[in-house]
């Protein structure tokens, strides 16, 4: 079986760096919904090649299109997850595909359009594999997740509920670890209403809402809870009008993040008897806190995922180790609602989010025989 592997991927290798360097030189930040387009056409020209349909799809909202493969499953079915919006606007600089020999930098490149071809390829060596056997695998790759998957979230829950397993190609660190866990991410926005006054003629008149925020900025900040995983960022202010007006009003952003759903009420609680409680007299306060996507934990079921994975890549020589992080993505969505998952499956790279994003190149390859090898052992077995 190994040979026969080897033999595909060596078939396939210059046309996988192809297909890379096509997606890559199409830019599709996450509101640039004409590149979205293209982008999206270019990886249903790719799969159709090699013999995968990916059907368009949209959630109730229609908001933007997303792209599925094998909807008609219902269950028993392994989940293949990834994006292939970035965070590069179309006007940057750092706009194409550059092959530095050993690296690939380029826009995307890491987060994670390389994750997309190692998807794509590795099914296509697993339909080869097995053309006898329909796959139980359905793939979504969607538009909007650097945007917080507002869009998409819905088609994750609705179509991946039933899943026996879910994957997510978001890239693997540099050290060639995967990612097991990831923190759980609310947005919480604040208003502080005061009262404007002349700050030379009467300033007592006023309730100084920069004053009313740095109050309730120091008690949530207190909330930082690292080792515990609890984090509570008070990020951004805006507020104040000039230096002879008493502030009558300040908005304030927060970053709140947390290891565990056990953790959420109680910080929650915590959060909210701040801000029901002002201690600025006079001053009002308005919040709005949601969850924006819950925790990925690590579960019994996704250690074993991650522990056959780590197993074929030691065996092929190749580093793998687990990572927890704080950055959330669409693992978050398919593990809270039970599905074992596990992700940071695509290739290897670093700097994503900057202009020094880049993949280490035989990466693209390896990982994908590390994966082809892991669905072999799931497909045997199961
Ligand atoms: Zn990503």
């Amino acid at each position: 079986m190994l040979t026969q592997i080897d033999k595909l991927l060596e078939e396939n290798k210059s046309q996988m760096y192809l297909d890379f360097e096509k997606i890559v030189n199409i830019n599709s930040f996450s509101s640039n919904l004409d590149g979205i387009d293209k982008a999206l056409n270019a990886l249903v020209d790719i799969a159709s090649e090699k013999d995968i349909e990916l059907q368009k799809v949209y959630s109730s909202k229609n908001v933007r299109p997303h792209l599925m493969h094998g909807k008609e499953k219902e269950k028993d079915y392994f989940a293949f997850i990834g994006h292939f919006d970035t965070v590069h606007p179309a006007s940057s600089d750092f706009n194409t595909y550059i092959d530095e020999g050993d690296t690939i930098k380029g826009p995307g490149t890491n987060d994670m359009k390389a994750g997309l071809i190692v998807a794509l390829y590795s099914y296509s060596i697993l339909k080869q594999l097995y053309p006898n056997r329909d796959l139980p695998i359905k793939i979504l790759f969607n538009s909007d997740e650097e945007i917080g998957s507002t869009d998409s979230q819905e088609i994750v829950e609705k179509e991946f509920i039933n899943a026996k397993a879910g994957f997510i190609f978001e890239p693997g660190r540099i050290g060639g670890e995967i990612t097991v866990q990831r923190k759980g991410l609310a947005a919480l926005d604040i208003e502080v209403i005061g009262k404007p006054a002349h700050a030379g003629v009467a300033p007592w008149e006023g309730v100084n809402a920069i004053l009313a925020s740095c109050e309730i900025i120091q008690k949530l900040e207190a909330l930082n809870d690292y080792e515990n995983g609890i984090i509570v960022g008070c990020n951004e202010i805006h507020s104040g009008i000039a230096r002879n007006v008493v502030p009558p009003y300040s908005k304030i952003t927060v970053d709140v993040r947390f290891e565990k759903m056990s953790q959420k009420e109680p910080l929650y609680k915590k959060i909210e008897e701040i801000l029901n409680t002002p201690t600025t007299v006079g001053a009002e306060v308005k919040y709005d806190l949601h969850l924006n996507r819950p925790p990925f934990e690590k579960t019994e079921a996704s250690g074993e995922l991650a522990k056959l994975y780590r197993s074929i890549a030691k065996k092929l020589n190749y580093s793998c180790e687990e990572m927890a992080t704080g950055g959330g993505s669409d693992g978050n969505f398919l593990s809270a609602m039970g599905v074992p998952t596990i992700d940071g499956l695509g290739a290897i790279g670093d700097f994503s989010h900057t202009k020094k994003e880049y993949i280490v190149k035989d990466s693209l390859v390896y990982r994908t025989k590390i994966f082809v090898l892991f669905m072999i052992d799931l497909l045997e077995n199961n």
